[in-house]
C-alpha cells in the first residue's frame, strides 16, 4: 500500500487519538506524528510516504530471516485451515507443538530436552519465576526464592519480566517483585573506569558471589542474565565475565537462567548465545526469532536437572497460558527452523556475515563522534561521545535521539539506547547489504555531528 501525504496525516491523527503505543511518550508522539510502516520485503521496510528503509533492527530483533518469507506464510495458512486452535491443557496436545518441542530439543544444548511454551518473551520469564520457585520447593528448599538479575538487564515488560530486568526507568513506574535483587552489569565502556576490561569483567561477575553471601545461599534460587545485553545497549561482556559467573553458579549450586530471547536462533553465529559462551543453563527463555517474528511465540527450554524434578511432581504444575503451544505459532516456528537449517544461516553468520559486518562496523570507530564500536555476529553498538579520550558523554539522550532520526533520514533503522546506537540486522544480510548499512550509519553520524555543531 502506497499512501498519499494526506492519508498519512489522517492515519497519524487517528493513531494519536486512539492507539497507546508500547514504551512511548504519548504526548510527544501525538505532536510529532508516528511513522507508518505499510509493507516490507527482504531486509527493507517502506513507510506510508514511500520511503525505503534498510531495517537494521530486524523489526524488534525478531525478523532474522527478513520479510516476505512465503514459506512461513504458507505454513501458517495451512495450519489455520487444519487446526487453527487447540489448547494443551487437560492432557491434550497436537502435532505442531509436539513436533516443535522435538525440534527445539534437537537444536538446544545437549542437556536441554524439554520445553514449556508461552506467547512471548515476557511470559517466558514469568514462567521462569514459576519454575524456579517450584523447583526449589520440590527439592525441599522452599526458602530459596530470591532471583538475582542485573542492572540495565532486560527480561520483558510484565511484572515479573520488568522486575527481573534492571531498568530503573521501568522500576520507578510500578512496585517490582520483592524477591528480585540486582547486581552490576558488565558494561566496561560506561562503568569500567580505570580497570582493564578483563579486570572489570571479573569484578562485575564477583558481585554475584558477594550478593549470594550477603543474602545467604539458602535464600538464593537463581541468577538470570542475557548472554549479551540487548535492549540495554548491546553490551558485550569482557571475556573474563561468563567463566566467572559459571564458576559461581556451580560453586553455590544456584540455577543459571540465560535469557535467549534475542540471541537464540543464530544471532551470534551459534544457535544459542549460551553455546557462544559455552554456558550450561538450567533454563533458557526464548521468543522473537523463533517464528521470525511472524507469530507471537515464546517458551522456556528446560535443562534435565530441573525437568527431572518437575516431571516427578505429584501435583499439577499450576501454570500455563491459553496460547501455550498455539498450533499456528508452532507451524510458523517449524517453517522458520526449516529455513534456518536449509540456508545454513547460523554457519553463515559465523563464517561470513558476522565477520564482515564486524570488520566494516569497526571502521566507524574513526568517526569523531564515536568513542567505541563493539559487536558479535549480527549485532553491533557504537558509543556517541563528546570526548574520545575521557569517554565523556553528551548530556541525556539528545545525541542518540538525533542520530536515530538522522539514521532514518539516511534510510536505515538504527536504535538509540541513550547515547548508544545499536544494530541487529537480519541474518540474511548480504555483503552488499553490510556495506549499505555501514555507509548509511556513517551518513547518519555525519548528519548528527552537523546538527550537534561538533
Ligand atoms: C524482548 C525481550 C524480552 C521480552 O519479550 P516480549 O516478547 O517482548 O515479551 C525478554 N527478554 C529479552 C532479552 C528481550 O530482548
Amino acid at each position: 500500500m502506497k499512501t498519499s501525504v494526506g492519508l498519512t496525516k489522517q492515519l497519524q491523527g487517528l493513531d494519536g487519538e486512539h492507539f497507546l503505543h508500547p514504551f512511548t511518550d504519548f504526548g510527544a508522539l501525538r505532536k510529532k506524528g508516528s511513522r507508518i510502516i505499510t509493507r516490507a520485503d527482504g531486509v527493507y521496510i517502506w513507510d506510508s510516504e514511500g520511503n525505503q528503509i534498510l531495517d537494521g533492527m530486524s523489526g524488534l530483533w525478531c525478523c532474522n530471516l527478513g520479510y516476505g518469507r512465503q514459506e512461513i506464510v504458507d505454513a501458517v495458512a495451512k495450519q489455520m485451515q487444519e487446526l487453527p486452535y487447540y489448547n494443551s491443557f487437560f492432557q491434550c496436545t497436537h502435532p505442531p507443538a509436539i513436533e516443535l518441542a522435538r525440534r527445539l530439543a534437537d537444536i538446544a544444548p545437549e542437556h536441554m530436552n524439554n520445553v514449556f511454551f508461552t506467547g512471548s518473551g515476557s511470559e517466558a520469564n514469568d514462567t521462569v519465576v514459576r519454575m524456579v520457585h517450584r523447583y526449589w520447593d520440590l527439592k525441599g528448599q522452599p526458602d530459596k526464592k530470591v532471583i538475582i538479575g542485573r542492572r540495565n538487564g532486560y527480561h520483558g515488560s510484565t511484572i515479573a519480566g520488568a522486575s527481573l530486568g534492571g531498568m530503573g526507568f521501568m522500576h520507578k513506574q510500578f512496585i517490582p517483585l520483592p524477591y528480585v535483587e540486582h547486581i552490576q552489569q558488565p558494561y566496561w565502556y560506561a562503568e569500567g573506569g580505570e580497570l582493564s576490561p578483563e579486570e572489570f569483567g571479573l569484578q562485575a561477575a564477583r558481585e554475584l558471589e558477594t550478593k549470594i553471601n550477603e543474602l545467604g545461599v539458602d535464600k538464593v534460587a537463581a541468577f538470570i542474565a542475557e548472554p549479551i545485553q540487548g535492549a540495554g545497549g548491546v553490551i558485550v561482556p569482557p571475556a573474563t565475565y561468563w567463566p566467572e559467573i559459571k564458576r559461581i553458579c556451580d560453586e553455590y549450586g544456584i540455577l543459571l537462567v540465560v535469557d535467549e530471547v534475542i540471541f537464540g536462533f543464530g544471532r551470534t553465529g551459534k544457535m544459542f548465545g549460551s553455546q557462544y559462551y559455552d554456558l550450561k543453563p538450567d533454563l533458557m527463555p526464548f521468543a522473537k526469532g523463533v517464528t521470525n517474528g511472524y507469530q507471537p511465540l515464546g517458551g522456556v527450554m528446560v535443562g534435565d536437572r530441573v525437568a527431572a524434578v518437575l516431571k516427578e511432581d505429584s501435583e499439577d504444575f499450576a501454570h500455563g497460558y491459553t496460547y501455550s503451544g498455539h498450533p499456528v505459532t508452532c507451524a510458523a516456528a517449524l517453517a522458520t527452523l526449516d529455513i534456518l537449517e536449509r540456508e545454513q544461516l547460523v554457519a553463515k553468520v559465523a563464517d561470513q556475515t558476522g565477520p564482515y559486518l564486524q570488520q566494516r562496523w569497526s571502521e566507524l570507530a574513526e568517526h569523531p563522534l564515536v568513542g567505541e564500536t563493539r559487536g558479535v555476529g549480527c549485532v553491533g553498538a557504537l558509543e556517541l561521545v563528546k570526548n574520545k579520550q575521557s569517554r565523556a558523554r553528551f548530556d541525556g539522550s539528545s545525541a542518540g535521539d538525533i542520530c536515530r532520526d538522522m539514521s532514518i533520514k539516511a534510510g536505515l533503522v538504527m536504535r538509540a539506547v541513550g547515547n548508544t546506537m545499536i544494530i541487529a540486522p537480519p541474518l540474511v544480510l548480504t555483503d552488499d547489504g553490510v556495506d549499505e548499512l555501514v555507509d548509511k550509519a556513517r551518513k547518519a553520524l555525519d548528519l548528527t555531528a552537523k546538527e550537534l555543531g561538533v
